[in-house]
């Protein structure tokens, strides 16, 4: 027998931004695909037409791109297996509908909202599960309507649903990838609402059907769907259908171990995006929301192209997973320790002559834009920003003249001899032949060494001066990569600006 290619898919609603945990989903569905040399679908869910929202299917499938998450057939691109948007599928849907109220799994229903409610109500008062009351079974499926009165109905243009005929007495059974064996009794089922009366099917209804016609091999989706499963699996015994496999993720919480929620922090993978995370970086940290490589593995830094080497369903655990943005944070700054400087000029360099439509430089244009130069900034900082956007907000001073100095340091740092040594040891350095950090660092020490003085005594207060602020990379290759002639003149200003403040 000739192994069946694995086709798995994304499923998403198009009511708004792509949700952390719907990352997660795409990205578990698409690792899995290609790591079995198969295929990864996007659908679009769209039947809920009232919460349907303008452009959410062009921006979903746009960040999944931007994330590196590539489909092999979607909306976007098409394929053998489309149209690949729910509302553009109803006659499929009608069609398979029919053929459940011919064979009697399904049946009209007319209940009112008020009556349903009420219903509700009622069975909540008795300590029961709300479930619908089947009121409009038809004779023929056990109840207690005649054929005649329903088809009245119909002929008088009666709203009504339809709902699927779950059997009496039975238990439900399937094996999930991650949970092992789960049960349900067909009297906690409801009978659940297939056709609305809007004429579009239910999210249940609608995913059966495509997640049949469109082949995929396996279901793998947040764990909020488990208690959906019977319900589908009914749907395919009816149609004669096989079920493919399914896998149900674990949730997602916030560090204290509540549900995910917007209230503890973003949950808009565009949100990350604008902050500039990295899609590295974030598809590294998703990967590992519910997922490790287990046997003792310490690897924490994995690339798509490894993770999809290494995933397996078999190592997705069932205990919630913490979304710990620490965790997030630490990983970006590896990637940023790591990523070749041509990458980072590439990021770098436009945000940086965005921000000189702003401000003047402080060297011509094409000084500080040039790659020898910002190839210096990076290699000097490259360990201590968070984000890329950070080589120009956080090291700003190589780029633009501080603007102030910071107060606390120079209270700290100043006593009343600082700025005679700045004095003096500037006229040293204007003399410097070769101005690099070597060179700095060996004229400072000597400056300081007869004077019975630390180093330290100099050196911050030069920072701050260079600067404006009281951390950064090493002192010496701070001034190297500045140069002579801003590192005089800021000394200069220092000296003007500080000693008529302190
Ligand atoms: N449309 C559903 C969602 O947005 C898909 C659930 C499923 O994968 O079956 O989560």
């Amino acid at each position: 027998m000739v192994a069946q290619k694995v086709r798995t898919r994304f499923a998403p609603s198009p009511t708004g931004y792509l949700h952390v945990g719907g990352l997660r989903t795409a990205l578990y569905n698409y690792l899995f695909a290609k790591k079995m040399g198969g295929d990864f679908i996007i659908r679009i869910e769209d039947t809920d037409q009232s919460r349907k929202v303008e452009d959410a299917q062009k921006n979903l499938i746009k960040t999944l791109e931007w994330a590196g998450i590539i489909a092999d057939e979607s909306p976007e691109h098409g394929g053998n297996f489309g149209p690949y948007v729910q509302s553009e599928r109803l006659d499929i849907y009608d069609k398979y509908c029919k053929l459940l109220l011919e064979d009697h799994h399904a049946y009209y229903c007319f209940a009112t909202h008020e009556e349903l409610d009420e219903n509700r109500q009622l069975q909540i008062k008795q300590g029961l599960q709300p479930k619908y009351n089947r009121k409009w079974l038809p004779e023929e499926m056990g109840g207690s309507i005649p054929p005649s009165v329903i088809q009245k109905k119909l002929d008088e243009g009666e709203p009504y649903v339809i709902r699927m005929k779950v059997p009496d007495y039975i238990s439900v059974w399937f094996e999930d990838i991650i949970r092992g064996p789960v049960e349900f009794d067909s009297a906690t089922i409801d009978d659940q609402v297939l056709m609305k009366s809007d004429g579009f099917p239910t999210y249940h209804f609608a995913s059966v059907i495509d997640d049949h016609l469109m082949g995929f091999t396996h279901i793998i989706r947040g764990e909020e769907w488990l208690s959906s499963m019977p319900k589908h699996l009914l749907l395919y015994e009816f149609f004669g259908w096989e079920a493919p496999k399914v896998a149900h993720l674990p949730l997602l919480l916030n560090p204290d171990r509540s549900k995910l929620s917007k209230r503890q922090g973003d949950v808009a993978v565009e949100d990350y995006v604008r902050k500039g995370y990295s899609a590295e970086a974030i598809i590294n940290f998703v990967a590992m929301l519910g997922w490790n490589e287990g046997e003792g593995s310490e690897q924490e830094v994995y690339s798509m192209t490894q993770l999809i080497d290494k995933f397996s369903l078999e190592r997705v655990g069932k205990a919630g997973a913490v979304f710990n943005v620490d965790k997030l944070n630490w990983l970006e700054k590896q990637y940023i320790k790591n990523r070749p400087t041509e990458k980072l000029v590439a990021v770098i360099k436009p945000i940086l002559l965005a921000e000189l439509e702003k401000r003047e430089p402080l060297m011509p244009l094409e000084m500080i834009t040039s790659e020898t130069y910002l190839e210096k900034v990076i290699e000097l900082m490259r360990e201590r920003v968070g984000f890329e956007h950070e080589f120009v907000t956080f090291s700003s001073y190589f780029f633009f003249e501080p603007e102030a100095y910071d107060e606390e340091s120079v209270k700290k740092r100043w006593a009343t001899d600082t700025n005679d040594l700045l004095r003096d040891f500037a006229s040293i350095l204007g003399s410097l032949v070769e101005f690099s950090a070597e060179n700095i660092e060996a004229h400072l020490k000597e400056f300081v060494a007869p004077k019975g003085m630390k180093a330290a005594v100099l050196i911050h207060p030069l920072r701050i001066v260079a600067s404006g602020v009281s951390f950064g990379p090493s002192l010496y290759h701070l001034l190297e990569v500045l140069g002579k002639e801003t590192v005089l003149r800021r000394i200069q200003v220092g000296l003007e600006k500080i000693s008529s403040s302190v």
